[in-house]
Parts: C-alpha cells; structure tokens; sequence
C-alpha cells in the first residue's frame, strides 16, 4: 500500500509507457496501485500487465465506462453522506465554497455549460415543484409563500 501522494498525468504517463504493470508503476510513483488504476482507467489506457485472473484485459472503452460507473457510485456515496452525516456536509460546503472564491471565472462557465445541457432544470426543480400557495393551494414559485392573487388580495386587506 502507497502513501497518498498527488502525481500528474505527465508523470505517470512516462512509466505508462516504459510498458510496466500497474504495481511497477505505483511503487516507481510511490502511491497506492489502485490510484494508478484509477488514473489509467480514467485516460482509457489498456493495462501493460496481463489480467490475472485469465480474461483479457479491458479496452479503452470498458475502462471508460468503469470509470464513469465508479464516478456514479462515488458521487451517489457523496450524496448519501451529505444528506446523512453533519460534519461531512459542513465541511463539503466549506470546500466547495472556498473553491468557488478562488476560482471564479471556472464557476461562472461550468455554470454556462451545466444550463446547457440541463435546459429544464430550472423550470422542472426551481420553480413549480410542489410548493403551494398557503392559503389557496395553488401550486407556485417555490421562492413565495403566497400566490400573486393571495398575495395581491392580503396585500389589499392590510392596506385597509
Ligand atoms: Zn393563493
């Protein structure tokens, strides 16, 4: 088992492609093989070493796919601890917000490229959800407490 240490791809592509195993690689780089793995399935790069357990080894899009699976799980673990565990979630905010202080300009276009792809979000899980008015039930704007009409005629009644 290696130590955790950050590598880059530059490095660990020059012993990738001396044609050593993942362990070789590891221990050359000094960290655990299975972030070696990891970094290799993540750039779709068949393994050098052959397979133990008798089957061929993976191509470069079974690799991407376990990658992307993995991504999933990983993120679905995510969720579960955020929604579950206190400390987890404060310290994920902390992170993700100290992140987003430092590097505005990636937040502004990740947020460009995400409403791209997602169109309906805003209006499927912004607005329109399941919030209703409080005193008609009228389905609104989950930013309000009262529909424009509720809101209107209250407005009205205090001013009388
Ligand atoms: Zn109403």
């Amino acid at each position: 088992m290696g130590t955790y240490r950050k590598f880059t791809d530059e490095e660990f592509l020059a012993l990738y492609y001396l044609g050593i195993g993942d362990l070789k690689i590891a221990k050359k780089l000094n960290v655990a093989q299975n972030a070696v793995w990891n970094r290799r399935t993540k750039l779709g790069l068949i393994a050098n070493n052959y397979r133990t357990c008798g089957k061929g080894n993976l191509t470069k899009e079974e690799l991407l796919k376990r990658y992307k699976d993995g991504n999933k799980i990983k993120a679905d673990r995510r969720d579960w601890k955020l929604e579950n565990n206190i400390v987890f979630k404060k310290e994920y905010w902390e992170k993700c917000s100290k992140w987003q202080k430092e590097n505005p300009k990636k937040v502004k276009l990740s947020a460009i490229k995400w409403n791209k792809k997602n169109p309906n979000y805003y209006f499927k899980h912004r607005r329109n959800l399941d919030k209703k008015c409080l005193k008609c039930n009228d389905v609104i704007d989950n930013r309000s407490t009262l529909c424009k009409n509720c809101y209107t005629s209250s407005h009205k009644n205090e001013q009388t």
